[in-house]
């Protein structure tokens, strides 16, 4: 008993000689600074003020530094909100042969896997990702790790498992034997009929989902023949929309051909992805609603070039690859031109994680100002997610998310592959081009 009580008396005089808890205040010395939603051009000399996880001012100037400050010196970088990725695939990386994964791994392993991969996210300056489809419960444990600090990787917002109907894009079990892997279940997010929809919706949501992600119509790499044909009726997606809204959630929707796309956005998705057969018709109305679309160029050209991969991919997948793969970029093309609420977003997973930063070449190379693309992967994401309120822009009360290239990316967008600095949270992973052990915690 006198022990515990001296040990207390220890504690207490700990906690007087650090008096009261104050949290450390980080100075950000930007050169430039590149925050589209809030300068309408580059900004010069200004100070990002951190305090704890947030941003607590942006000052004009190099802000001079109190007692107990800490400065981090980006006079000469360009300084940016974190970049945000509205489609990934963390939980696993597509690879030559990668049909078998799911029968010779573990979800243990591949979780292990994919702790590395969320590292090489952040360290590319992807502070924050929508990822849109996991299987296993792999995406749910890696953003609650990274969450509590055990894992080091961009925030995470997760779908877990995709919906999609019997022998659609996102059934697992396509293309394997039925009477071996079973006919897919709603566990597994495969549904069929309004009830299902519903059902699936509620258990993603039950189990932890941040949004929901559907397959509206065919895809490229499942082992079904069809690439692009619409897979669920609108009275299902409707339900779906309806039943992630009174959650509170939002509704992505994976889809290459017109018809599904059509019907997803008049059931009220927030987002297409890939939209590779968008027409004018359906682009009209995504500008009507305000529904976004997620191009990933980057996973159409990448599964292109694998496609030509002697073995890469099954047969069926090979001659989707090349159909679809090429056009993503000419629509995301007409899509800019046309006006649609455009988010940046790659399908990192379907290529090697942590090369996000070329789908800005390629929105680029299709025409979008290097600032525009800035845009999409900042405020315009953060709007997606419907978390404009703690993300997308560096103003006071947001997280302090901020990344800093040494080259202008406005005069060349490949600048954003080398990044220099990346803070989450008020935290330096990155500093000097290398990875840094947290200072802060989170
Ligand atoms: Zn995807």
């Amino acid at each position: 008993m006198r022990f515990i009580r001296s040990l207390s008396f220890v504690f207490l005089l700990l906690g007087v000689l650090a008096g009261p808890a104050q949290a450390q205040r980080t100075l950000l010395h930007c050169g430039t600074l590149i925050d589209p939603a809030v300068h309408d051009a580059p900004v010069e000399e200004r100070t990002v003020v951190v305090e704890g996880a947030r941003v607590a001012a942006v000052e004009s100037g190099y802000t001079q530094p109190q007692e107990g400050d800490r400065v981090v010196n980006l006079r000469q970088a360009y300084c940016m909100p974190g970049l945000i990725d509205m489609h990934t695939h963390l939980s696993g990386e597509f690879e030559k042969g990668g049909y078998i994964d799911p029968f010779r791994r573990s979800p243990a392993d591949r979780a292990l896997e994919a702790s590395t991969y969320t590292q090489a996210t952040l360290m590319a300056g992807f502070t924050t990702v929508r990822d849109v489809g996991g299987d296993e419960g792999i995406d749910l444990a890696l953003r609650n790790a990274i969450n509590r600090g055990d894992v080091v990787g961009p925030r995470m917002f997760v779908a877990g498992n995709t919906l999609a109907v019997s022998g659609g894009h996102g059934d697992p079990t396509t293309g394997y034997r039925e009477d071996i892997v079973g006919p897919g279940t709603v566990q597994e997010g495969v549904v069929n009929g309004v009830s299902q929809a519903i059902e699936g919706t509620r258990r993603a949501i039950k189990r932890g989902a941040d949004h929901v992600k559907i397959t509206a119509t065919g895809g490229v790499l499942s082992l079904n023949e069809d690439g692009t044909r619409p897979h669920f009726q609108e009275d299902e997606i409707r339900a779906i929309v309806e039943t992630a809204r009174d959650h509170g959630r939002k509704v992505a929707a994976h889809a290459h051909g017109d018809e599904g796309m059509q019907r997803a956005v008049r059931a009220g998705v927030a987002s297409i992805e890939h939209g590779t057969y968008l027409s004018d018709e359906t682009m009209q109305m995504m500008i009507d609603r305000g529904t976004y679309l997620v191009a990933t160029i980057t996973a159409g050209k990448s599964v292109a070039d694998s496609a030509r991969i002697e073995g890469y991919y099954a047969p069926a997948v090979v001659e989707k690859a090349l159909e679809v793969g090429p056009i993503i970029q000419e629509t995301f093309a007409r899509a800019y031109e046309m006006g649609v609420p455009i988010a940046f977003g790659t399908d990192a997973g379907v290529f090697r994680h942590g090369r996000n930063a070329t789908e800005f070449e390629y929105m680029v190379e299709a025409g979008m100002p290097p600032f525009e693309a800035i845009h999409a992967a900042t405020y315009s994401a953060a709007d997606l997610l419907g978390r404009l309120d703690e993300l997308g822009t560096l103003e006071n009360g947001k997280y302090a998310d901020v990344v800093a290239v040494s080259e202008n990316p406005l005069d060349d967008i490949r600048a954003l592959h080398d990044i220099g600095f990346v803070m989450k949270a008020g935290t330096i992973y990155k500093q000097d081009g290398a990875p840094t052990p947290p200072t802060i915690a989170p």
